[in-house]
């Protein structure tokens, strides 16, 4: 039995306005039935780009180029748009980084989550779904759900509205769940309530989850496997547990130095010099070169390959070695 998704050698293009920018190359992960695996990186990074790609959620200016990209042993690039929406919201749930935009205004909070369950119901029954909808909002903690299935998103708090786009993917018990970044918009107290239901919801559901974010304090509390991505790139893949007790790419480490700690007073912290490439030129080489403080000459001209440094670990680095 193989993995419940695989992405295989996936490059994603935009036509822009100045030319055509490659967001992603040639990136390949799998996730297992029931593993938390997280995407981390900075914003450009392309993890968002990956993970909407699954799916065919970009804009039409993307032109997606893979290998294979398979879902239950099924390749999703033949499927009909017909076909991928019954994935999505079914064994596929979704959750954005803002609710706000993915909810629909005009439409009540319970209607919302009820067509989420119709659309998959073989027999439709409006009534059922209605309850369902009642039942899932209780389940993720939405206080007076039989009076708040009434309201409007507008009338909910940033982390309600959170909350509800959760009871919507899981509403049809999904094997696989993506969710981009989910915590980024919400004040630090909601973040960790909304985190701690994320891994409740997939403890209970037993859903395999992609979560993309840039937050190593999240992959922490939730994940069990990390892939590091970098100018569109994978660079590092790892249990999180090696990630954290010893990064192997000089971007990971610069990762780990940054994020806060309780031992660490926050002006003592890290953050990784520069900023991320501009991806209509990213430099040659190592992508990270400009940035990184164990580049050399070789790094300039040569680009290392994400190559196997053990059982489930990659990544792609000259120098590694020196940082094991
Ligand atoms: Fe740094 Fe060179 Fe390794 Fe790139 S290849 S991460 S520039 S040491």
């Amino acid at each position: 039995k193989g993995p419940l998704l695989r992405i295989d050698g996936l490059s994603v293009e935009f036509r822009t306005g100045d030319g055509v920018v490659r967001a992603v190359t040639d990136v390949s992960l799998s996730v297992n039935a029931g593993e938390i695996v997280a995407v981390v990186g900075e914003s450009g990074s392309g993890k968002t780009v990956t993970a909407m790609s699954v799916l065919r959620l970009l804009p039409d200016t993307a032109t997606v180029d893979a290998d294979a990209i398979s879902f239950r042993g099924a390749d999703l690039r033949s499927l009909s748009a017909r076909e991928l929406r019954k994935i999505r919201g079914g064994p596929v749930g979704m959750i954005f980084q803002d609710p706000m935009t993915a909810l629909n205004p005009v439409m009540t909070v319970g209607a919302q989550v009820a067509e989420a369950v119709l659309l998959h119901q073989s027999k439709p029954d409006k009534r059922a779904a209605w309850d369902r909808a009642v039942e899932l909002l209780r389940l993720v903690g939405v206080p007076d759900p039989a009076q708040r299935v009434r309201q409007y998103p507008h009338e909910f708090s940033g982390g309600m509205r959170q909350r509800a786009m959760i009871a919507m993917a899981i509403a049809n018990n999904p094997d696989l769940i993506i969710a981009d970044e989910p915590t980024t918009a919400l004040d630090v107290t909601i973040q960790a309530q909304v985190l701690a239901l994320l891994k409740k919801a997939q403890a209970e559901t037993g859903a395999a989850t992609i979560l993309i974010t840039h937050d190593l304090g999240v992959v922490a509390e939730l994940a069990d496997r990390v892939v590091v991505m970098y100018a569109g790139r994978v660079v590092e893949t790892a249990g999180v547990g090696e990630i954290f007790a010893a990064p192997r790419h000089p971007y990971t480490k610069g990762l780990l130095a940054s994020l806060p700690r309780m031992d660490v007073d926050v002006d003592q912290l890290d953050p990784i010099p520069g900023n991320p490439p501009n991806m209509a030129d990213p430099p040659a080489g190592c992508a990270f070169h400009p940035r990184c403080p164990l580049a050399r000459e070789r790094c300039v001209t040569e680009r290392p390959l994400l190559v196997e440094i053990g059982a489930g670990r990659t990544t792609a680095c000259h120098f590694h070695e020196e940082l094991a």
